[in-house]
This record gives structure tokens, sequence and C-alpha cells, in this order.
């Protein structure tokens, strides 16, 4: 730890009380762009731990799912206030834990804030539907009921955007909550907890428990009283999870890995597309689902439009991301810029040249945190690994092709299929694109990354198992349809048989 300067000892929230550990143990959380210094203390928490925070929260649901939607929605609306009031001070926290620039910390916590109202607004929604009966007197409806007991699991990269994603939608449905967050992120969990609280959450509605995932997340998985998981990571961990929990029959959502593209035709506006590039690709230091990891380049522009793109990821300004003027933060930890160097070595390997880049800065006190330089590698082929396979790091690889066909084809090359882009003036390309691209999410002139929250997010094949976070359609995940068919003919009336009888 820096001397002088103090770690505050943080805690789990189980069933309305700050606890420590059941074991006493702890963790400790660094700053990733000066590794000296601890932010915190969490509990290294354990099975018995989930199962205290499973049961309050089985307890809490009984009296939870009763309040009427649009007063959960109130809350909510606190919520989204108290978040918009303290903005720049979780911005601050979020920087130091996980290293992302202010100007994208700010955005993270704006995303919360967005989620917050969309869910408060949504209170007095949730829609169902009446249909007709096919028999008289008889009315028929489908409700939306909650579905009990939600386990929240997510990763690092945006640290209170991603938990709000699930847990703001969870409570207004009626479902009582066990918050997993990454080992990596826990002080912004803890104040999401905390406003969460203050806005008027009560006891055991939602739970905070921090450890480790093959231990904590892990036993929320497995945990027979858990009714759902929602998952955001790695797809290595999603496949796990989805295993497991389908022995119990749990409804499980995962939002996993991307291999993002971005495509630019020999017609686009090159200035945007340059600033696309850079900004989806180096932006979070690389570290998000939709990063921009390969560039697909018209063989028409690439070689003018490369050694931009080198120019400008050089000028990008590497620092702490609490400083004016720095562009890019560190890697989140020393085990992932060992995976982002190993990715380097392997793509030289294969062929590809490091045309910029490929290694960790030295001096200007940037020795001190997991830095890696921006790095641009040119001559990549489709059947590279650096062109298949997930980074999570400041590397873009850049693949020429010849046509829009090729380009959509290698597009596609990948298990993944989270965001995509395409660069094009021709709005008949520009629709074939959209045809064609196998993700969830296409953005037309505009980087891979910039998810609005009130649009549904996720992605097909590896990156996810067909639901969508964000937008009207997560609440389709944290509602069961419960429907009711009312008998006001005071006779008895059979479906299928008295009708056809007629
Ligand atoms: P990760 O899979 O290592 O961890 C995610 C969470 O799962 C953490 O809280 C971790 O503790 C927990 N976990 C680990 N093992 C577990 C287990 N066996 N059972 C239950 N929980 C377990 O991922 P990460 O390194 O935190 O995040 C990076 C990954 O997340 C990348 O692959 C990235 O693409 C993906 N991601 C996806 C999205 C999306 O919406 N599609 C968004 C952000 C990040």
């Amino acid at each position: 730890m820096t001397k002088g300067m103090m770690a505050r000892e943080y805690q789990n929230y189980i069933d309305g009380k700050w606890v420590g550990a059941r074991s006493g143990r702890t963790f400790e959380n660094r700053n990733p762009a000066r590794y000296h210094e601890v932010i915190g203390t969490f509990p290294l928490s354990g099975k018995d731990d989930v199962d205290e925070a499973v049961g309050a929260a089985r307890q809490a649901f009984e009296s939870w799912r009763l309040v009427p939607a649009p007063k959960r929605g109130d809350i909510l609306k606190r919520v989204g206030d108290l978040l918009t009031a303290r903005k720049e001070e979780i911005a601050r926290q979020m920087t130091r834990e996980m290293g992302k620039v202010l100007l994208e910390t700010r955005g993270d916590v704006q995303e919360g804030v967005d989620t917050a109202y969309y869910a408060a607004s949504e209170g007095r929604r949730l829609f169902g539907h009446t249909v007709p009966s096919e028999l008289p007197n008889k009315l028929n409806m489908a409700l939306r009921v909650p579905v009990g007991v939600a386990a929240m699991i997510t990763p690092w990269n945006f640290p209170m955007a991603i938990p709000t994603w699930k847990i703001f939608p969870a409570l207004l449905c009626g479902n009582t909550v066990v918050f997993k967050p990454a080992s990596d992120t826990p002080a912004t969990a803890a104040t999401l907890v905390e406003i969460l609280l203050e806005a008027g959450v009560p006891p055991g509605v939602v739970n905070l428990v921090n450890g480790g995932g093959s231990e904590v997340g892990a036993a929320l998985v497995e945990h027979p009283d858990v009714d759902l998981v929602s998952f955001t990571g790695s797809t290595q961990v999603g496949k796990r999870i989805s295993e497991v929990a389908g022995r119990t029959l749990k409804r499980v959502s995962l939002e996993l890995g991307g291999k993002n593209a971005q495509i630019v035709m020999e017609d686009a506006n090159l200035e945007l597309a340059l600033e696309g590039v850079l900004w989806g690709a180096f932006g979070t230091t690389g570290q998000r689902c939709t990063a921009t990891s390969r560039l697909i380049l018209h063989e028409k522009v690439y070689d003018t439009f490369v050694p931009r793109v080198v120019r400008h990821a050089e000028r990008l300004r590497l620092g702490d991301g609490l400083e004016a003027g720095v562009d890019v933060g560190p890697c989140i930890n020393e085990s992932q810029r060992r995976i982002v160097e190993e990715y380097v070595r392997i793509g030289v390997a294969e062929g590809a040249e490091v045309l910029t880049g490929g290694k960790a800065p030295e001096g200007d006190g940037l020795s001190k945190g997991w830095f890696y330089e921006p790095t641009v590698l040119g001559g990549v082929t489709p059947a590279m690994r650096v062109a298949r396979e997930e980074i999570f790091g400041p590397v873009l690889s850049v693949i020429r092709v010849t046509s829009l066909e090729e380009a959509i084809a290698v597009a596609n090359n990948t298990a993944y299929g989270l965001s995509s882009s395409i660069y094009t003036q021709d709005i008949n390309r520009a629709y074939e694109a959209i045809r064609d691209i196998r993700a969830g999410i296409t953005y037309i002139n505009s980087p891979t990354i910039g998810a609005e929250a009130h649009m549904p997010f996720g992605g097909v094949r590896e990156t996810g198992n067909g639901h969508r976070e964000g937008g009207w359609t997560v609440y389709d995940f944290y509602t069961e349809w419960k429907t009711v068919y009312v008998d006001y003919s005071g006779r008895l009336q059979r479906a299928q048989i008295d009708n056809a009888e007629k």
C-alpha cells in the first residue's frame, strides 16, 4: 500500500446488515494504474455466506413481490437521482478501481442513471395481454409475475452499468437479488448497494456477496433456491454456468465474449471511419465486449488508411485515467496484460506484423501500472487466431479484403456474434450488411461500441444464449407469464370441445 493511504474495509450486505465473510477472510483490490495502491479489502466469501444471502432473498421475495410495481419504480427513480448526484465521485472511484479514463467512467455511471429511469417508467407499464376467449362469457389474460431469487454475476469492465442492467429490471419486476460482483471492481458494487438502500430498497431484497467466481459464483449457480442467473463474462465460464444451472432448470441469461469487426469500404467517409476505429479499438483499453478488435479494410483504401490509424494510435496518451489529457488507461491486472502480450506473440508467429505498440511502455510512471501500448497488427489473415479469438486488450488486427461479400464473410469468421460496424456511403451495401452480418448489434457509420440503455443488447452464437439485456426485452427475462382464464358464464365450458360440438 502507498504510505499514508488508508484502504477502506468493505463488507458484504446480507439480510439487511453489513457483515464480513463467515470465514473472516478478505482479499485486496488494487488500482491497476498504480498497483501499489490498495483501494480496499473485501470479504472473501464462501458457500455459507451464499446460503445466508439466498435465504434472506427468498424470505424478502414474499413481501417484495406484493409491492405495487409503480412503487418499486418510485424507488428506482430515487436510485437514478442518487446516482446522478454522486456521478462524479463514483466515476473517480471507478477509474481508481479499474483504470478506464474519467470520460468513460462518467459514461458508465450515466448508463446506470438511464437504466434506473427506464426501469422506473416500466413500473407503470409491465404490460400483459388480454385476449378474446373462444367461449362466451369468459375473459383470457396473461400477466407478468416475478420469477423469484435472482443471482447476478458480473464482470469488471462496466462495474456500474452492467450490474444496473440486471439489478434494476429484476427489482422492478418484483424479484429479489443476490449480487456477486467481479473481484476487480467490488468497491463500485458496494456503492451501488449503498445507493439502493438509501433509495428505500427494503432489507433482504438486495444482498451483496463478494468473493471468487469459483466459490461464490459457482455456489450461487448450484443453489437450489436460486431461480435465475444473469451472467456477463467470458464464454468459457458462461458455458460452465449453463451446464450447471441446467441441472436445476434455472433460467439463465448469458452475455459473453466478442470479436467485433469494423468494415471500412472504399466509398466510406474515411475521417469518420478513422475516428470510429480509434474509439472502438482503444476506448476502455480495448477491454469491452463490444471493442473493435478487427478492422476489415477494402484493398483500395488499405495502403492509405492503415498508416493513418497507426499515426493516430501512436498519439494516444497512456496513463492514469484520473489525469487530464490521458486517452487510454491500463489493462485491468497483470494476468490480463499477460494474455495481451501472449496474443501479440501468437499473431507475430502466425505472420502478422506489429505496425505500432506491441509492448508495455517504459518510464513516465507507467511502469507502476498494467499498461500496454495501443497496438496495430497489419497483414492479418482471417484464419489467424488474432483474427478470430477475443483478446480483450488494446490490440487491433487489420485484414485486407476485395469486396463487400468478402468483408462480411471475414466479419462472420469467428465463433462470436456481438457487435459489428460498417462504414460506407452506399445505402444498398449498408442494408446488405445489416442482413448478412451475424451479430446481435450492427452499427452503420459508427463504431462497434456505444450501446444505448433503452435498446436490446446482446449477441448471437457463442456470445450468448438468446436473451438480451437493456430496453424492453430484458423484462421478458425477469418475469414469468401467468395465464388467467375468468369464466363468468356460470356453467362448465369446455375449451376445444363445446365450440367444436356446436
Ligand atoms: P469472467 O468470466 O472471468 O468473470 C465474470 C464473472 O464471473 C466474475 O464475477 C467472476 O468472478 C465470475 N466467475 C468466474 N468463474 C465462475 C464460475 N465458475 N461460476 C460462477 N461465476 C464465475 O469474465 P471477466 O474477465 O470478468 O470479464 C471479461 C469477459 O466478459 C470478456 O470475455 C468479455 O467479452 C465479457 N463481457 C461480455 C459482455 C456482454 O455483454 N456480452 C459485457 C462485458 C464483458
